[in-house]
This record gives C-alpha cells, structure tokens and sequence, in this order.
C-alpha cells in the first residue's frame, strides 16, 4: 500500500512547463507627446459658372457687348491666409485661360504664408470697384471703365486681378490720387507690411514669369494692386 502511494506520488510530479529563458519583457507604453497640427495646405478649384452666378452677374459685373462672354469666365477658388493666422476659401472670376496663371500665383502666395483680407467676386459689391477696394477685397473679374477713363479696364476681359487694395494702392501720376483713400497709409513703399506686394513677392514673381505686368512696376500713374496677363 505504501509502495503504490509512492508511485502515485511520483506519476503526479510532473515538471512545471518550461519558462522560457527569453521571457519578453513588458513593453512600456508610447508616452504621448502633444503633436503640432499639420500646416494647413493648399487647395483650389476651377469651374464654369453656374447659372446662378451667371443671373446674378448680368446687368451687375458682365451685360451683353462685354469683351468676353460668360462662357469664357470660370470660378477659381482657392485656400488663403488672412491677417488673423488663419486659413480662408476665396473665390474670383477670371477668364477660363489665365486660371492656372493665378492658380500657381495664389499657391506660390500661400506657401510664403502672404495674408489675403478678403476674396469674393466683385457682383457681391454691386459691381462696384470702389466699394470692393474700400473693403479691401481681392478680385479680378468685372467688365468695367478704366480707373479715370472710358475704355474697358483690363478687368473687363478677366485677365487682371487686384489684391488687397488696402496695402496696394492705385497711385495716379502726380501722386494726387490714391485709391482707396484707405491706402493712404501705404504710399510709402520703403516701410514693409503684411498684404504689400514687391516685385520679389511669390504672387508678383509667379505672375511675372508666366509673362504677367505688374502695376506697381509701372513708371507714371502705380497700381501696387493690380496684375494683368497683358501688362496693361
Ligand atoms: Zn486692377
């Protein structure tokens, strides 16, 4: 009986299972370090007009016998920044063929991180050009009368645009008038401020070497603001 006990005893001494000699060790968590958001990118987009856009311009900023039709405008909109750090969509009508023109001039702007105050096609002023530049909105896009003239302004064919108005004044010849009066403050090229255009500015560059004039480039009346396909 004793004997059987034993050997009872040593079936059941089995040996523990084998610990490895290469236990893993435990693995501490990631600690989380507060990442900076990714820099906000660039986007844009071009598109024929809608009907919509097409009813409200005509009779505003566009009327039968302007040089360009509407078929031939587009809606370029594209991501900017303002003046406050912070990233907006803005929109301007120009002609279908200089779309990638300032589509490259406005990504070109947004990587120098060059704030633009407002963007929006100038029928949401009435068509008016003064009171666009009093609310110094960029845009391009409006069959009108040259500044002081009768002819039509190169805007009239959507190949020009106008950027901040406020920080790039129109200049006449004797100096007499500047537009808007807003501007007053930046007649002076020499003291740089956010929204000025030089000629070394990534907008100003881009346009230039895509064979654009820029106004502020001229040598009687300056137009800081404007940047046309014809130079004009
Ligand atoms: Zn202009």
């Amino acid at each position: 009986m004793v004997r059987l006990l034993a050997l009872a005893a040593v079936a059941c001494a089995e040996p523990p299972p084998a610990v490895p000699d290469t236990a893993p060790e435990p693995v501490a968590p990631e600690p989380v370090v507060p990442q900076p958001p990714p820099p906000p990118e660039f986007t844009s987009s071009v598109r024929p007009l809608n009907d919509a856009e097409r009813t409200a311009m005509t009779g505003i900023t566009w009327r039968p016998g302007c040089p360009v039709p509407l078929d031939d405008l587009v809606r370029v909109e594209v991501s900017h920044h303002d003046f406050e750090g912070g990233v907006r969509q803005g929109a301007l009508v120009v002609r279908a063929d200089t779309a990638d023109a300032i589509v490259a001039a406005l990504a070109a702007a947004f990587a120098e991180g060059f704030p633009i105050e407002r963007m929006e096609p100038i029928v949401a002023f009435g068509g008016s050009d003064d009171a666009s530049m009093d609310a110094n909105n960029t845009s391009a896009f409006n069959c009108r009368a040259v500044t002081g003239g009768t002819r039509y302004s190169e805007h009239s064919y959507g190949h020009a645009v106008d950027v901040n108005p406020a920080q790039n004044p129109y200049i006449s010849s004797s100096g007499r008038t500047v537009l808007p009066a807003a501007a007053a403050d930046f007649v002076d090229r020499e003291d740089h401020r956010p929204g000025m255009l030089f000629a070394d500015s990534a907008l100003v560059a881009s346009l230039v070497g895509a064979g654009w004039g820029w106004g502020g480039a001229w040598s009687s009346t300056r137009d800081f603001q404007h940047l046309s396909a014809n130079g004009r």
